[in-house]
């Protein structure tokens, strides 16, 4: 990089949030001034002397759009280099190839429900082994400690009743056992919270969800905290080629512009729907790490800004939830989170359908939980149509 581009990024550094989102470094064209990063839809890039190559040489390997996008959300988590993936699950599958066989990791037991699957099902093949715990206690993070141990997997808050890891408490304790730490950051975003201040070296998003933000691209990014673990994920992504299509690339820049501003509507939004959900005597539960008396309330506030737009709620029984998801008529029916219009899902039968039912109803997931991702609509509606909802 040129000193002037250090020099703008120490800048960009000093910005608030809100203006990185929109004066992120390539917000225009350097050749033409265009007002958006132009799309490079190109495979190949011309050697007008072979001698010396150009700075982009194939679109596996590096493609302007997509380096912007991949600096944008390194600029965003606060890290060294940032990484964009055909999807979330293509950004965590390369990234757990920085494992070997005979390695271990230590893994938040609510994890998603995708990554759940590609560790039992396809790294334990490559003997890639993984003990799942519940990560709101520290002492069975330290429990699950074995000789071959590589890494801890977190994601907080977890999906879908919400639980909160103390990041910095599970990340310390890592350091001290040289493992390396990665952050599932998807419901979050890095406008509510930014792990590798806290330590974290590898911050992974399903970018399909709040920062992509419309539910029109499948996309996934990573992170990483230090050059070394960069340039290790860069030799994954480029070996592995699951990299992200230019065309999405520039989408994902595109939604990623109001990430505040959506974040800021649809929290207030939630956190008036949890409260609503609370005062009503026929619901069970109402997960929400907002809720004063969300059990990971005081941790999630140390680490975190916002407590986002994803609220879940126990409406008693899998008839009454098959009830509500017929009859609201506003939110999307679906699975998937974080877009402008509301998500209405229903774990047990969407997400976390292939969990044994046994499993699924320790963790609260239960057969009346319907997980609720609140969008722009204006609040005063999405209440109306749910409480005629609920009516039946
Ligand atoms: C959706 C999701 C993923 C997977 O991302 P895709 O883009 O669907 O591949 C991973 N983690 C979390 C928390 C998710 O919500």
């Amino acid at each position: 990089m040129s000193d002037n581009g250090k020099e703008q990024n120490n800048h960009e550094n000093k910005l608030k949030f809100a203006t990185k989102l929109l004066h992120f470094g390539s917000e225009i064209d350097s050749t033409t001034g265009a007002s958006s990063v132009p799309i490079y839809q190109a495979s190949t890039f011309h050697h007008e002397d072979v001698f010396n190559p150009p700075v982009h040489d194939y679109s596996r390997s590096g493609n302007p759009t997509r380096q912007a996008l991949e600096d944008y959300i390194a600029l965003l988590e606060g890290g060294v280099r940032g990484f964009a993936y055909s999807s979330g699950m293509a950004a965590i599958s390369s990234t757990f190839m920085m494992l070997s066989a005979g390695d271990h990791m230590i893994v938040t037991e609510d994890v998603y429900g995708g990554t759940y699957r590609l560790l039992t099902s396809i790294l334990s093949r490559l003997g890639i082994e993984s003990t799942f715990v519940d990560m709101t206690d520290l002492d069975q993070v330290k429990a699950a400690l074995k000789p071959n141990t590589k890494a801890v997997y977190m994601e907080t808050p977890s999906n879908p009743t919400l639980k909160i890891t103390d990041i910095a408490a599970v990340t310390s304790w890592a350091q001290e056992h040289d493992l390396l730490t990665m952050l599932d950051n998807t419901f979050m975003t890095p406008y509510y919270q930014r792990p590798i201040e806290l330590g974290v070296d590898i911050v992974l998003h399903s970018a399909t969800k709040f920062l992509g933000g419309h539910s029109d691209v499948l996309a996934g990014l990573a992170v990483a905290r230090t050059h070394s673990i960069g340039t290790q994920l860069k030799q994954l992504q480029n070996g592995l080629g699951t990299v992200l299509g230019v065309q999405d690339s520039w989408l994902l820049i595109r939604g990623m512009k109001t990430l505040q501003a959506r974040m800021n509507h649809s929290e207030q939004s939630a956190a008036v729907l949890a409260a609503w959900l609370k005062g009503r005597p026929d619901i069970d539960q109402v997960y929400y790490p907002g809720l004063l008396d969300h059990p990971g309330r005081e941790v999630h506030e140390k680490q975190s800004t916002g407590y986002g737009a994803v609220v879940s709620f126990d409406v008693g029984s899998g008839e009454r939830a098959k009830q509500v998801l017929n009859k609201v008529s506003i939110p999307l029916v679906a699975v998937s989170l974080g877009a402008v219009e509301s998500i209405l899902s229903y774990p047990a039968m969407m997400s976390h359908a292939a969990m044994p039912a046994e499993v699924r109803l320790e963790r609260g997931i239960t057969d009346g939980l319907l997980r609720f991702s609140v969008g722009l609509e204006d609040i005063d509606d999405l209440i109306a149509d749910l409480d005629q909802a609920l009516q039946g």
